[in-house]
Formats: structure tokens, C-alpha cells, sequence
């Protein structure tokens, strides 16, 4: 069996685009025109408070992973010498004297061990040795998991609804990317950390690469030890063993106060969070949804959420469950996409799925409206009266086609009088095409029966 665990870093999605110790901007700019004193690690200079928005920002993650909340928060120094951080710490609250935001949650089967707060340092070009201190004092957040992701797709899986509730919840800046520590190892053998993988496809990447690696060497009855190693692009490659590891000589953060949480401030942010999916599946469940449907639309918040708006306008649950999972997820896996890819608003399915339901519109037309959809947001109704997309179900108009059919077809009519049934199909097919698909179907075949009933009577 494969262990798969990951030490993830996003960026905060703070409203009021501050850095977290100091009053500088977060805005994309020009290099090194966000910056003061604090985050280029002058001399003297000390931290302010840490920007409370990014604090609830973090808790907010712990919370929507389950975690318990520590009560007090600790910022540490964590020492080491690189270009990127002139200071020679960086703040974290990691490490040694570690009372992390939130401890021992889960999401979606996969154990959350730590998730803590801590600021992201400047941005170095090795190639150029140039250094943009924009970035330097970004409020990050790190979720921790235990080892228990199983295979490369398990981890894309899993860490896209991840990233979606992330984004969903207004926690993350999705747009500025991903930084991941990447654990790998074949139960039995030491682990092997990959470092700062920066995207999801790398990630899913490095987790196939090292297992098929790692699984090459135990085949060769290579001794694998626990090492760090880097990602190339299109390898993994050495960078030193576990006892060749730094040592950040961790001390608690001598300028910034402990941060106490109290049950008011904690209680205040959870009630602005969406459900989590364990009970919104609990919640389904007790709702009438069947496991499967459940399991499925529960996982990811944007078909929960869809979910939740179909019901709170008055379809049915089970009903609403059907329309999620077979329509809607079925048109946007058919474009190649995810769930929060789908441009439309949720008002907007909720209009194809009226129209459908009140048989204005055919499921065909229902299907191509989503589809549409999938692109770009617009107002169903409106496009579907300009395009004439409606149902006929006026019933003299729909005896016209019936009856210019059986004119036509003689032969096929005959066919059926003297027991062959399955013609219906071809007749009905007729209808439809002389109605441009427009006909409403159920209709077309009650009229052919009672006519051709008639027929066989004569
Ligand atoms: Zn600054």
C-alpha cells in the first residue's frame, strides 16, 4: 500500500488586502512598490499585530476541516539563511513550540493534522537574483494531513474539493496558485518529502513518479531511506537526507503577543460557514436522498450548494439529487470540466429545470440549455422564447402532424394494423421531425395510438 500525506500552503483571501504585519497592500503591482520597513525585514523594525481578518480566515479553514481550535495561538521564528527572507526568520506557527490554529479534523475521509497561519516571504529569481518583496508577508495558510491519501487520483480528487470549499468560503485566493510539500512512501519503508510542488497538475505528477520510483528501487532491493527531494518538471531528484535536515532553531516570536481565541469570536465565524459536508450528507440522508447521490453531491460544495437552492425552490429532494448528479454533473464532465468551472448562475438551472418540469421545453432542449450554460451565464427564459424553443403540446396543431404522417406513410400504418407495434417508433420519429423536434412527445404518441385505434376499428 502507497501513504500519501500533504503539507499544503494557499494564499488568504483577505478583504482588506493587507499583508499580515503590516499595512501594506496585497494588489498585484509593480515589483517592490508594496513594501515598508516590516516586510523587507529592516533592522529594528518590528511586527504590528497580525491582520485579524487573516486570523478568522484560518479559523474559519480549521473549522470547515473539523478541527479542534486551540484557544490560544503562538507565532515562532523559524531561522534559515536564504535570499528570499533578509530577516533570517520567517513567522510561523509551526514548529517547535507549536500551538497550531486547529489540530486533528477531516475532509472527506482524509485525516487534517495541523492547519496554521504564517507569512510568505519574498519572491527570489535565482536566474536573475533579482528579489520582489511584494509578496513578502502574504498571510498564508498550511494544512497538514495525515497520510491518507491512497494514489495519485485520490489525491486530484481529493484536493480539488478541497480547493473548491477553500475558494467556496472566501478563504483562499484560488487565482494565486497552490504550494505543496509532497510525502510519499510504500507502507513499510521511509518516507520521501518532495518540496514546493506549485501546482496540481506537479503534485499529481510527483505522487506517480515517486511511487512508480520508489516501487522500481524496493523491486532492485534498494535500501530506501528517508530523504527530501526536489521536483525538476519532470523528475524527482535528490536534495539531502533526514539527517542532513536543517535546523530551524524555532524560538516563540518575542514581538508578537499570544493571540487568545475566545467561544464568542470562534462562535460568531462558524455561523457564517456553510455546512460541512459530513452534515450536509447527514442531512440528505435524513432528507430522503439515496446513499449514492448523496455521498457524491455532498463531497463537492458546488453541488451542494445547487442542491440546497433546487430544494429551497421547491423541488422535491430526491428530484433535486437526480437533477444534480444526472444532469447537471453529467453535462459538465461532458465538456471535460468541473463542477466549478459552470458559468451559470444557479437561478438560471433553475429556470431549464422549470421549464422541463412544467413541459415547456423537451429534455433535449433542457440538456443543450445546460450545456449552454456551462460557457456563460444568461437568461434561459429569454433565449428560449427568441429561439422558439418551446414545447407544442396545442393539441389541434399536434393532430395536424399526426394525421399528415399516417397520410404519408401507408405502408408503415399498415404495418402496425396488422400487429406490428414497434412501428409507433418510426411513426412518432415522423411527428417529431415534421414538429422540428418541437412537439411534445408524450402527446405525439397518445394521438397516434387513439388514432391508429381508430383506424383498426373502421
Ligand atoms: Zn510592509
Amino acid at each position: 500500500m502507497v501513504l500519501i500525506g500533504l503539507e499544503i500552503h494557499g494564499y488568504l483571501m483577505v478583504e482588506n488586502k493587507k499583508k499580515l504585519f503590516c499595512n501594506c497592500s496585497l494588489e498585484e503591482a509593480e515589483p517592490n512598490t508594496n513594501i515598508c520597513p516590516i516586510c523587507t525585514g529592516q533592522p529594528g523594525a518590528k511586527p504590528m499585530l497580525p491582520n485579524k481578518e487573516a486570523v478568522e480566515k484560518v479559523l474559519a479553514i480549521a473549522l470547515m476541516l473539523g478541527c479542534k481550535v486551540n484557544d490560544r495561538l503562538v507565532f515562532q521564528r523559524k531561522h534559515y539563511d536564504w535570499p528570499d527572507l533578509p530577516k533570517g526568520f520567517q513567522i510561523t506557527m509551526s514548529g517547535s513550540y507549536a500551538l497550531p490554529v486547529g489540530v486533528d479534523g477531516s475532509f472527506l475521509g482524509v485525516g487534517i493534522q495541523q492547519v496554521h497561519l504564517e507569512e510568505d516571504p519574498a519572491r527570489w529569481n535565482p536566474d536573475t537574483g533579482e528579489v520582489d518583496y511584494n509578496r513578502s508577508g502574504y498571510p498564508l495558510v498550511e494544512i497538514v494531513t495525515k497520510p491518507d491519501l491512497k494514489s495519485a487520483e485520490h489525491v486530484h480528487e481529493w484536493l480539488r474539493k478541497l480547493w473548491t470549499l477553500l475558494g467556496y468560503i472566501r478563504a483562499v485566493d484560488r487565482k494565486l496558485g497552490i504550494k505543496c510539500d509532497v510525502n510519499v512512501n510504500i507502507e513499510g519503508h521511509p518516507r520521501v518529502e518532495v518540496k514546493n510542488v506549485n501546482s496540481f497538475s506537479a503534485i499529481v505528477e510527483v505522487v506517480k513518479h515517486e511511487i512508480e520510483r520508489q516501487k522500481n528501487a524496493v523491486k532492485k532491493g534498494v535500501v530506501l531511506k528517508q530523504e527530501t527531494r526536489a521536483w525538476t518538471g519532470e523528475k524527482t531528484v535528490f536534495m539531502r537526507f533526514k539527517e542532513q535536515a536543517e535546523d530551524y532553531r524555532f524560538i516563540p516570536e518575542p514581538d508578537l503577543p499570544v493571540i487568545k481565541i475566545s467561544k464568542q469570536w470562534l462562535q460568531s465565524i462558524k455561523s457564517k460557514l456553510p455546512e460541512t459536508p459530513d452534515q450536509k450528507l447527514e442531512k440528505m440522508q435524513r432528507l430522503g436522498v439515496n446513499a449514492v447521490d448523496a455521498q457524491i453531491i455532498s463531497s463537492d460544495i458546488i453541488l451542494a450548494d445547487l442542491w440546497e437552492f433546487l430544494t429551497s425552490k421547491g423541488f422535491p429532494s430526491q428530484r433535486a439529487a437526480n437533477f444534480v448528479r444526472h444532469w447537471f454533473l453529467r453535462v459538465v464532465n461532458d465538456e471535460g470540466l468541473y463542477p466549478e468551472d459552470f458559468k451559470g448562475s444557479k437561478l438560471q438551472v433553475f429556470k431549464v429545470l422549470k421549464l422541463f418540469v412544467d413541459k415547456k421545453i423537451s429534455d433535449k432542449t433542457a440538456k443543450q440549455l445546460l450545456a449552454k450554460l456551462v460557457k456563460q451565464d444568461f437568461d434561459v427564459e429569454t433565449f428560449v422564447k427568441e429561439q422558439s424553443l418551446t414545447v407544442i403540446n396545442d393539441e389541434g396543431l399536434v393532430k395536424k402532424y399526426c394525421e399528415q404522417v399516417l397520410e404519408q406513410e401507408k405502408k408503415a400504418v399498415n404495418d402496425y394494423l396488422k400487429g406490428n407495434e414497434k412501428v409507433i417508433h418510426y411513426l412518432k420519429g415522423r411527428v417529431m421531425r415534421l414538429s422540428k423536434g418541437k412537439a411534445d412527445q408524450q402527446l405525439v404518441e397518445e394521438l397516434l395510438r387513439s388514432m391508429l385505434k381508430a383506424l383498426r376499428e373502421v
